[in-house]
């Protein structure tokens, strides 16, 4: 018998909700969008294209892991080269400024024969332009060895005078988040140099009291939904707290960013509110590092993708590039 006639017969099966499609773009004409996390690396160029057009004038891409482990220093190397290099190119391709912040991450610090030469390789990428802080950094399964390595990417993050971005773990969020703080104080940190990331309304409180910055990542169906962070914003006002999209591999969505700020225009949030928070907020926090301009991005980037970097460019054979005449940017 064919089980699922068999399910048919004796279930409903779950049906999407039926909703109204909502024309988010209409609720945010004209708005400029800053998402401070997002892993363009693992992103495509129709995800550029929909974010230039979704008004995201600038991102920030964090260093992270690539979902299997690496196995020698130098495709640590070339990761974080290519944040540098190619990656902010292709951005500059759709009219986005990108950034990065350069760090080893959580999982792979649990490797430490590796971690340690990777630790060696950190200060080569972290002084570079447009490195807007360490990042990110933190706990995944909070080991020792992750500690360690959390400690002395600190230091670093001290020495270069440079924001900290710091990946909570998705397991034990509340414990992970205060022993991220506590460990961050103890080396002398101020938390207004420390962007604690993936909150939720768990988290929040503690994280704006302690001086820190509370930034939220918009997972689409699970973690902080849109409308949780509408929530969170009418109960803890804007200052200090910004919204991403820490969109990467997985299923997520490189549009969060400005579909929480359409969702926000339409449950009546104030317009600077929603501008803090999904733009202004993000640029003060990172701006400590000394390598956001904001006249780089505040007025529409002219793209010509006949730009070559290292002899390559965006197009494929045949292809017409855009040229912008003037500044000209059509939605
Ligand atoms: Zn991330």
């Amino acid at each position: 018998m064919n089980p699922s006639h068999a399910q048919d017969e004796h279930e409903v099966p779950a049906q999407p909700v039926a909703e109204t499609p909502v024309d988010y773009m209409a609720h945010i004409k004209g708005m400029s969008f800053f998402d401070p996390h997002i892993h363009m690396t693992s992103r495509t160029t129709d995800d550029y294209q929909a974010m230039a057009d979704a008004g995201i004038v600038a991102l920030i891409e964090p260093a992270f892991w690539l979902g299997q482990p690496r196995t020698g220093l130098a495709t640590f190397k070339d990761y974080y080269a290519s944040l540098v290099g190619w990656e902010r190119f292709r951005s500059s391709q759709f009219g986005i400024k990108h950034y990065c912040t350069i760090g080893l991450n959580s999982r792979e610090a649990n490797n430490e024969a590796l971690a340690e030469e990777v630790m060696e390789l950190l200060p080569l990428f972290a002084y570079k332009e447009g490195v807007v802080g360490i990042g990110e950094i933190g706990f995944d399964d909070q080991t020792t060895a992750e500690e360690k390595f959390y400690r002395a990417q600190l230091e670093l993050a001290k020495e270069a005078h440079l924001p900290v971005q710091i990946h909570t773990p998705h397991r034990n969020k509340k414990e992970g988040t205060e022993r991220s703080m506590a460990i961050a104080l103890e080396h002398g940190l101020d938390p207004g140099m420390v962007i604690v990331d993936h909150n939720n309304e768990e988290t929040v409180k503690s994280v704006l009291d302690g001086g820190f910055w509370a930034a939220f990542t918009i997972y689409p169906f699970t973690k902080m939904g849109n409308e949780r962070m509408v929530e969170v914003v009418r109960q803890y006002g804007p200052e200090r707290i910004m919204v991403n999209s820490a969109a990467d591999w997985g299923i997520s969505d490189p549009l969060a960013v400005p579909k929480t700020a359409a969702l926000m225009v339409m449950r009546g949030i104030s317009p600077e509110a929603i501008r803090l928070v999904t733009y202004q907020n993000a640029i003060d926090a990172f701006a400590q590092s000394g390598q956001i301009n904001v006249a780089d991005f505040a007025t529409p980037m002219v793209i010509d993708q006949s730009e070559k970097f290292n002899g390559n460019t965006i197009l494929r054979g045949g292809q017409q590039p855009r040229r912008d005449q003037q500044s000209l940017f059509i939605k």
